[in-house]
């Protein structure tokens, strides 16, 4: 069971969505990360604990006031770097984090492909940022 912190305000968003990270961390995750937005999309996320995102956080300073952030529990696709969430479109103009399972994300994944669409993960996740895309 993954968990989802959002954030938009006056303060800087990375500090607020580690903490509040931190505070889901007992429902259990393989990987973790971070989408923040400031002159673009900004996309940290690390696969063990989430000490090793925060590390990763604390190393770049990110920017930013806006932004989502996602502890994963893998469905589909492996834990590792390129599999935790948040994922993103071609275009980079789109983060998603999501809990669940998308069921017919093959068929949608294979419609996307051949449209010229380039997946860069193993989940079912990622089907939506380039949807959204798309549309
Ligand atoms: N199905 C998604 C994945 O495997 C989300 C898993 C979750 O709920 O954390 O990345």
């Amino acid at each position: 069971m993954c968990g989802i912190v959002g954030y938009l305000g006056s303060r800087s968003a990375a500090p607020v969505l580690i903490n509040g990270l931190k505070r889901l961390e007992y429902r259990g995750y393989d990987s973790a990360g971070i989408a923040l937005h400031h002159q673009g999309i900004n996309v940290i996320k690390a696969s063990g604990r989430l000490t090793a995102l925060a590390g990763l956080v604390s190393e770049q300073q990110p920017q930013g006031t806006v932004g989502i952030g996602h502890t994963r529990w893998a469905t589909h696709g492996r834990p590792s770097d390129e599999n935790s969430h948040p994922h993103s479109d071609c275009t980079g103009s789109f983060a998603v984090v999501h809990n669940g399972i998308i069921e017919n994300y093959r068929e949608l994944t294979a419609q996307l492909e051949a449209g010229g669409h380039i997946f860069h993960s193993e989940t079912d996740t990622e089907v939506v940022a380039h949807l959204l895309d798309e549309l």
